[in-house]
């Protein structure tokens, strides 16, 4: 077993161990590590509990016993190479000057360093009583490179984002530029609890910049599906072929916003290459997105994005066709975009999944869409639909809308182990429901991608 996650509990309530190995999750079991003591009394979300040494005092929660192992979630095989740690020049010094931050662990010492441990098994332990494990989270719909211009554009409509960021800085970036900024906008998706991210990438357009890009990835440790905007087949194939935690897709503009032989030869090299093609759309009555029906080329390869201006028939034509499709409610709001199509789209039979899009004026995670589109659901039907059936649209329905299903979006047997372990809802009726009302980025304390851990921090002040 690579990594034994101990005594978490899943959102549908149950305490469980889940084991992983070679990446996958292997197995999801009755939690029997550490006996769960249901008579104990609620524990107060982390922002009441204070320093960690209070919890010491109190007592607290395993997973929270940063003092008696040394780094936070190092296993007891592992206490001697923390020991070791402490030794190397330049880091113990660091951190042990931190008041108050003693036991708390870089995140760059992820899982691979760990698993060093001598002949221990697992190779990696982590100790989440209290916590709540769910899916990572997926994004799938996201312009990564743009996390350097966070904030820039509160006030920007849809034609000044064009002029603004598509138009001017995009062509001033180089491919060393859009290393950095994939890393930061990888970055800051992790520490949202996103394991995936569906980066519809307007900078993937010659061979250097690609490279660029997806080296970025490898070196993120997130998932990511990039789609490629290149337009020529070379590239297209070149990103078919891409395996593992990183995989490929398509853009094309698309009829509303491209040309329409552009669009019918971008549609067709995904269908011949078995990729993913996104493409922005309004889809009101009289888009040109419906002559591609008349065409033949919607189907499960089509992905839609934003569909504010559907109709009814529309929606049910997508519903038919098998299209995915995905809404950014944040965004499309605070831009003018309109109304999000999202319960159009559901009461077609579509299962759509949420996006962040753009950081230029909307919160780099998803629990923002949740939320908005929660709101927005109960405001327009007047039902309170419960609040936990809105996190699929940022988990399975997502995984499904980027050509991940069966592979992410899920905590189960089978899938790859992208899951992320929050606090403050472990002791709640309905953990699931609370995460998609008031989790929050700070709730997610550790990060796992592929079955290494790739953010780990217990906020200790
Ligand atoms: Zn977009």
């Amino acid at each position: 077993m690579d990594l034994l996650i101990r005594g978490a509990r899943l959102l549908s309530g149950e305490h469980v161990d889940i084991g992983v190995e070679g990446g996958l999750i292997v197995s999801i079991t009755p939690a029997t590590a550490r006996e769960h003591d249901e008579s104990r009394p609620p524990r107060p979300r982390a922002a009441q509990r204070g320093p960690a040494g209070l919890r010491e005092a109190e007592g607290g929660p395993a997973g929270l016993r940063e003092a008696e192992r040394g780094p936070a979630g190092l296993c007891e095989a592992e206490r001697g190479r923390a020991g070791t740690r402490a030794a190397e020049p330049g880091r113990a010094g660091t951190r042990a000057a931190e008041p108050g931050r003693a036991g708390t662990r870089p995140a760059e010492l992820g899982a691979a360093r760990l698993r060093e441990a001598k002949g221990a098994a697992p190779g990696v332990e982590i100790a989440a009583d209290g916590l709540v494990a769910a899916p990572g989270l997926v994004d799938a719909h996201r312009h990564v490179w743009q996390a350097a211009l966070r904030g820039i554009g509160p006030d920007m409509t849809l034609p000044d984002y064009l002029d603004a960021v598509l138009g001017r800085v995009l062509p001033t970036l180089k491919p060393d530029d859009l290393h950095r900024a994939t890393l930061l906008g990888a970055g800051e998706a992790l520490d949202a609890g996103i394991t995936t991210v569906f980066d519809w990438s307007h900078a993937t357009v010659d061979r250097e910049c690609s490279d660029a890009i997806l080296d970025a990835y490898q070196t993120a440790g997130i998932r990511a599906v990039v789609a490629y905007s290149g337009g020529d087949a070379a590239g297209a194939l070149r990103f078919a072929g891409l395996r593992g935690r990183v995989t490929g897709a398509l853009t094309t503009l698309g009829p509303e916003h491209g040309s329409w032989a552009a669009a019918v030869r971008e549609i067709g090299l995904a269908l011949d290459l078995g990729l993913i093609v996104s493409m922005h759309v309004g889809a009101g009555a009289d888009s040109p997105l419906w002559r591609l029906r008349e065409a033949g080329l919607l189907g499960p390869h089509v992905q839609v994005v934003h569909a504010n201006q559907i109709t009814a028939e529309g929606a049910e034509v997508l519903a038919g066709e098998g299209v995915h499709a995905v809404v950014t409610p944040v965004v499309e709001a605070t831009m003018g975009h309109g109304a999000s199509a999202y319960g159009r789209l559901m009461a077609a039979g579509l299962r759509p999944a949420l996006g962040t899009d753009v950081v230029v004026n909307a919160p780099a995670d998803l629990f923002e869409p949740m939320r908005s589109t929660l709101r927005q659901h109960r405001l327009g039907t007047g039902e309170m639909t419960p609040a936990a059936s809105f996190l699929g649209a940022a988990t399975e329905d997502a995984a499904r809308a980027i050509g991940l299903a069966g592979v992410t979006g899920a905590l189960a047997v089978g899938h790859r182990a992208d899951l992320i372990l929050l606090d403050g809802l472990a002791d709640l009726a309905d953990p699931a429901g609370a995460l998609v009302t008031t989790g929050r980025p700070a709730d997610v304390r550790v990060v796992i991608v592929d079955g290494r851990v790739v953010r780990q921090s217990f906020s200790v002040v």
